[in-house]
């Protein structure tokens, strides 16, 4: 079995999703699993925003915006009348049960339920194609498998065991459309994965069948050495990693999703990033073991806010870690980067809804200090070869920019560092002409 995911702009309209029929072949054994049709989700989370604020003309535009998007596509694509009846006849039930949703008080629940139209809709077009093409195809909806437990983390014995039942079920077919991002919660009510997460429904697919490669098509050549949206002349990094892969994912390059990577871990099944603009160009090969030689790419993740805990009480104390830690486990709150010193403790985290209590706890501990408007600058490459020079070669190339955090040594592919968020892109460029040797580039914006 193979595993394709098409994101959302891979099926932004009828040409593209025509495209994606050519990619699939018609070959023998594969899942696809499809986000939503691009600028849905957001379309839809607006829409929620807006019937909050009880702004009716606002989420009216929004849901306007959806249903026309939808119907075009079904236009330009069907072209059996029954289909196209079938199809837009589902899009206007889509629509009014969202509508209607909307004209009560919004649980959290509504919420979701609403979020995961998008992926039900265009699963439910592009099956519809596929049949048209008389293409042998079964639908497996993600809601029958797809399952997080309490803590929100995949349930892989459930989705191993209720994918293969659905699989089962259509023995004789070919092709299998799945749905990206949605699943049940631990009480199967409807919930998703995190936005941007149809990668991590098809790692998760991959890992659970023992897939022989997962591909994510989207809409670049793979990931680049450094962030496109800062950067002009960035090149595609051709291979890396299962960890290195995480680090750039985790430290802010989006055509990832940071999670996606860890259902693979320790399987060996390659993970193949693809153009869908560009097929045959061959992408980014990520898998267990790569050989890696020198910097091979920069990620970046802005609003940052680091904490600094403060105390001489630490010295030569024990536990005061734990305690800190404590504090961030209490309030749910992950720690991304951490550095020590023998009387301070400094942290950063990007999720601040919890952090005047997390301040007003560590106040216990010691003095703290906060720092908002960071960026993580993430180097990842080997750093065993050449270590000396490459540190040097890194921090001398940013002598003229303040740099706050540094963290290195937890593993040996990875240099993080966080400065003001008004320098990144500064930093980013110089490491850009300095480190990657590309050519010398002008900053985007
Ligand atoms: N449609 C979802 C989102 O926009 C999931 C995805 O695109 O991967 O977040
Ligand atoms: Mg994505």
């Amino acid at each position: 079995m193979e595993v394709l995911k098409f994101g959302g702009t891979s099926i932004r309209d009828a040409n593209q999703i025509k495209e994606v029929v050519n990619i699939v072949n018609n070959k023998k054994n594969k899942i696809l699993v499809f986000s939503a049709i691009a600028r849905v989700t957001n379309l839809l989370s607006d829409f929620v925003q807006q019937s909050y604020k009880e702004n009716s003309a606002k989420s009216k535009s929004s849901i306007l915006l959806i249903e026309e998007v939808h119907v075009k596509i079904i236009n330009q694509l069907l072209t059996s009348k029954n289909f196209k009846l079938i199809a837009l006849n589902k899009v206007k039930f889509y629509i009014n049960s969202i509508i209607n949703s909307s004209k009560k008080k919004f649980s959290d629940q509504n919420q979701k339920e609403i979020l995961a139209q998008g992926e039900l809709l265009s699963a439910m077009i592009i099956y519809l194609y596929f049949l048209e093409q008389n293409i042998d195809v079964a639908y497996l909806p993600a809601l029958n498998y797809m399952k997080i437990n309490e803590y929100r983390e995949p349930d892989y014995k459930h989705i191993r065991s209720h994918l293969n039942k659905e699989l089962k079920k259509h023995h004789d077919c070919n092709i299998f459309i799945t749905n990206g991002f949605i699943c049940n919660n631990h009480d199967y009510e409807i919930d998703n994965l995190g936005r941007g997460s149809s990668d991590f429904t098809a790692t998760i697919i991959g890992s659970v069948l023992r897939a022989k490669k997962i591909e994510i098509w989207t809409d670049i050549d793979g990931l680049r050495n450094n962030d496109p949206t800062c950067i002009h002349n960035t090149s595609p990094i051709s291979h890396l990693s299962y960890n290195e892969a995480s680090e750039l994912a985790f430290f802010g390059a989006k055509i990832l999703h940071p999670l996606s990577i860890t259902p693979v871990l320790k399987t060996n099944i390659p993970v193949i990033l693809k153009n869908t603009f560009n097929p045959i160009f061959p992408g980014t090969f990520i898998s267990e073991y790569t050989k890696s030689s020198g910097i091979k790419g920069i990620s970046a993740k802005d609003q940052i806010t680091t904490i600094k805990v403060r105390s001489p009480r630490m010295v030569q104390a024990y536990g005061i870690l734990r305690k800190i830690f404590d504090v961030f486990e209490k309030y749910q709150t992950p720690v991304d980067m951490v550095t020590t010193s023998e009387i301070s403790v400094s942290m950063t985290i990007d999720n601040t809804k919890n952090l005047s209590k997390i301040e007003s706890e560590l106040c216990n501990i010691g003095d703290v200090s906060i720092e908002r408007n960071q960026s993580i600058i993430c180097l990842v490459g080997n750093f065993e070869e050449n270590r000396t020079s490459t540190i040097s070669k890194i921090f001398k190339s940013l002598e003229s920019i303040p740099i706050n955090l540094i963290s290195f040594g937890a593993s040996n592919i990875n240099i993080s560092f966080t400065v003001d968020m008004r320098n990144k892109i500064t930093v980013l460029k110089l490491l850009n002409d300095k480190i990657l040797n590309n050519e010398p580039c002008l900053a985007l914006n």
